[in-house]
């Protein structure tokens, strides 16, 4: 077997197996030119994805990732995409119809009440009107709707795998099980940048750091750490009406494996792991005490400003705390395990930042109501 050439990415050095940019480098690249486009070349670029699918019903892989990244990037209102969409019957990418008027939204719920919908579009539509009623004036109507077929289902729901409130997640909200509705994520959305170490040691946010007092895990001896520490009384984070400390313990080596790793924590910066955490001798660590020192040493801070509420929903390397989150999977909310509610999304990490060659991302929740978090692992 030939063995692989490492080349080393000639902007930051990180190691690969292809040539040029490596993909954090490229991704970066590509953010900056949607983020320093002029007002007249985003003019530009939205006429000409709205001509392209005025004439041809349909973007290409290419204009649909344009797309995504002038959402993402810089939050462009997409009214007429989804007043176009709709005429051509078009219901992918839901973000067409993040602005959708309040008529459409109305007219794809007109849709999603017949029988005879296609499965395949009746999916695509409750994407499409999930991600509208992130709008409050919105919600109402998309609520009404979903709460209808939930409790008298259509004759396509029998082909999808779960009912309208799993799909609602996608645009930050759901109801529980008592119809009441419930936000999973927060208004606002500040990235987590590289900062000195000095920078590090006032950040109200830090990731990936030692616990307080040293602490193995129960069941593969590894080091624990926290893995997001935040002081919620700091100015900038006040929409996350946290008032005082929450640190999230876990282990990095274990919660991989669980699908379920639930958090206890006050607001004094205690935690306690809530999983039954028995001594498993085949347990393997995959973080080594070496690991852990250098995972430990990274300065990542809370970003100076906040973003654009999707500014993190893209594949950007970056991690963040509230707004929307990018899922490498699907949306993933859990359910509190004390009083059985749809969790709220509070950060993201790539486990990239505090690891060089580390998979995927890990995501935090939490109850604020009973104090509990989840931590979870996304990978492709
Ligand atoms: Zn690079
Ligand atoms: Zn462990
Ligand atoms: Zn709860």
């Amino acid at each position: 077997m030939a063995v692989k050439q490492v080349i080393p990415c000639p902007k930051c050095g990180r190691e690969k197996y292809y040539e040029g940019l490596c993909w954090v480098c490229q991704a970066e690249e590509e953010r900056q030119d949607i983020v320093n486009m002029s007002k007249e070349q985003e003019e530009k670029e939205i006429n000409s994805l709205l001509n392209i699918i005025a004439s041809t019903g349909e973007m290409e892989d290419e204009q649909e990732v344009l797309f995504s990244k002038l959402v993402c990037y810089r939050d462009i209102n997409t009214s007429a995409f989804a007043e176009l969409a709709y005429e051509k019957g078009i219901y992918f990418p839901c973000g067409l119809y993040k602005d959708a008027s309040e008529q459409v939204v109305k007219n794809l719920c007109t849709l999603l009440c017949q029988d005879d919908l296609d499965s395949f579009i009746a999916n695509q539509i409750l994407l499409c009107v999930s991600v509208a009623a992130a709008r409050k004036e919105i919600r109402p109507i998309v609520y009404d709707c979903f709460v209808k077929l939930h409790k008298e289902p259509r004759a396509w729901r029998a082909k999808l795998h779960v009912n309208p409130d799993e799909y609602a997640v996608y645009g930050g909200w759901t109801y529980d099980k008592d119809f009441n509705i419930v936000e999973t994520q927060y208004p606002v959305c500040y990235s987590l940048v590289q900062g000195t170490k000095e920078q590090h040691e006032h950040s109200p946010v830090t990731i990936a750091q030692a616990t307080n007092q040293e602490e193995r895990c129960p069941v593969c001896q590894a080091k624990m750490f926290d893995v997001i520490k935040i002081d919620g009384r700091d100015p900038k984070l006040k929409f996350l009406n946290i008032d005082g400390v929450i640190a999230i313990k876990c282990c990095l080596s274990c919660f991989f494996y669980n699908e379920d790793y639930f958090v206890s924590y006050d607001l004094e910066g205690n935690s306690k792991v809530l999983n039954d955490l028995q001594r498993d001798e085949e347990a393997e660590c995959f973080i080594s005490d070496q690991d852990y020192e250098c995972i430990t040493q990274n300065t990542y801070v809370l970003g100076e400003h906040p973003t654009p509420i999707r500014y993190h929903a893209q594949w950007n390397d970056w991690g963040s705390i509230g707004g929307f989150a990018f899922w490498i999977q699907d949306v993933e909310i859990k359910h509190c395990p004390k009083c059985g509610k749809p969790m709220k999304y509070l950060a993201q990490i790539p486990w990239t930042n505090v690891l060089n060659n580390a998979e995927g991302y890990g995501y935090i929740e939490i109850c604020p109501d009973c104090q509990i978090a989840a931590v979870i692992h996304q990978q492709t």
